[in-house]
């Protein structure tokens, strides 16, 4: 198996923050990954493109870059089925779906990263999920060496969660991930943006407009270093919002399925004043409260710090706990994000 050692990780996270990895693995079959669990420590990480992790630290854990390619497709009457490897870009195949005439990825347009960090967090934007078209994960499981395929039941999918989050958490890699797409496509044009397309838009124009939006609103992570969305959407219970609706007039909120409601979390931001704060070579984007930027950090802790200014101002404002969707990873391994644990100075 391929392997690296004392690897800077400033090109492997879109923080663009330096940390150095003591010993990077790149297994590109089952027999690498068979060889992996022999050598692997207590303490390791599975980096995919790196766009929803923050390194925090000099030195990270032994980082595990799984390197399964390929991209196959197969039909039915009805439906189109993908399976992709997890080191395929996703943007890539978005595009790659599009143009042989397998719609629905179309809203997930533009989302940095790799296939198989997507299953982790269901990744979503503009009324669409993962979770919409994933049928099957391939699982390599580190207890018994074996591959295993987890459908999309047992994924446990919900907002920006998975089971591969919480008890399958560093148990094994995400090898290949299955998508079936129904050949009767309809587009979703729910979600404000989209709203004004006409009904007989075509998936391209689709594409184009969220990819439109998108680097209108978002900074380009080459040039302001960030990970999208640094928190979560709180989601309230409907008594509680309406406590915060009669204290705070008008505020974005979404309904959910279960009766709760899922607020905005960059409204949340931008209302408690912090809105392009910047503070250590970092700071809270001018148009999009809800990501944090890195300027000139060198350094994960800096955006620690805000975070956890913002969870600070966000709670004494509305009496909310913000919860990161970024991962953050020390030396010892990823981490519950409880900011409080891990600021080392102020921030005003
Ligand atoms: C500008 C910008 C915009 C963004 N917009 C969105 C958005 O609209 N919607 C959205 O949902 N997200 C968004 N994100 C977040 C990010 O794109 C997604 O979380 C993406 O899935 C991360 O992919 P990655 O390969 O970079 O993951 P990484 O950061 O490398 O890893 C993320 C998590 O997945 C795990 N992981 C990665 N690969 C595997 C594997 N093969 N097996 C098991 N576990 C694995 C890691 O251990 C980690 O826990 C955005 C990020 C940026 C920078």
């Amino acid at each position: 198996m391929k392997y690296s050692k004392q690897v800077s990780l400033q090109t492997h996270n879109s923080f663009s923050v330096h940390s150095l990895c003591p010993v990077m693995f790149f297994p590109e079959n089952e027999e690498d990954l068979c060889q992996l669990t022999k050598v692997l420590p207590k303490s390791f990480y599975i980096l995919g493109e790196g766009s929803n992790t923050l390194f925090v630290g000099g030195e990270s854990p032994v980082i595990i870059k799984p390197n399964f390619r390929g991209i196959k497709i197969t039909e039915t009457l009805e439906n189109y089925i993908v399976q992709v490897g997890c080191s395929e870009n996703w943007h890539q195949l978005v595009c790659f779906c599009i143009e042989r005439g397998i719609n629905g990825l179309e809203n997930l347009a533009l989302i940095p990263g790799s296939v198989g960090a997507a299953p982790v967090q269901n990744i979503g934007a503009y009324g669409v999920e993962l979770a919409d078209f994933c049928t099957s994960v391939k699982w390599f499981d580190f207890a018994t060496d074996k591959l295993q395929l987890i459908n999309a039941e047992e994924c446990k999918f919900a907002y920006r969660e998975s089971i591969f989050k919480h008890s399958l958490k560093n148990t094994g890699i995400i090898t290949e991930v299955e998508l079936t797409f129904s050949k009767s496509w309809q587009p979703i044009l729910t979600y404000p943006g989209l709203n004004k397309l006409p009904a007989n838009v075509s998936t391209q124009e689709v594409m184009q407009k969220v990819i439109g939006l998108r680097t209108s609103k978002l900074p380009d992570p080459e040039h302001k270093p960030n990970a999208g969305s640094f928190f979560k959407n709180p989601v309230v219970d409907l008594n509680f919002f309406k406590l915060l609706s009669d204290k705070f007039g008008e505020m974005p909120h979404y309904p959910q399925k279960n009766g709760n409601i899922k607020l905005a979390a960059g409204w949340l931001i931008d209302q408690a004043g912090l809105k392009g704060i910047r503070q250590g070579g970092v700071g809270v984007h001018d148009k999009q409260a809800l990501v944090l930027v890195n300027f000139e950090s060198k350094k994960g802790q800096d955006i620690v710090n805000l975070a956890a200014y913002v969870q600070q101002k966000v709670f004494e404002k509305f009496n909310i706990k913000l919860r990161p969707e970024v991962r953050i990873v020390l030396s010892e391994g990823e981490v519950n994000f409880q900011t409080n644990d891990l600021i080392t100075s102020g921030c005003s």
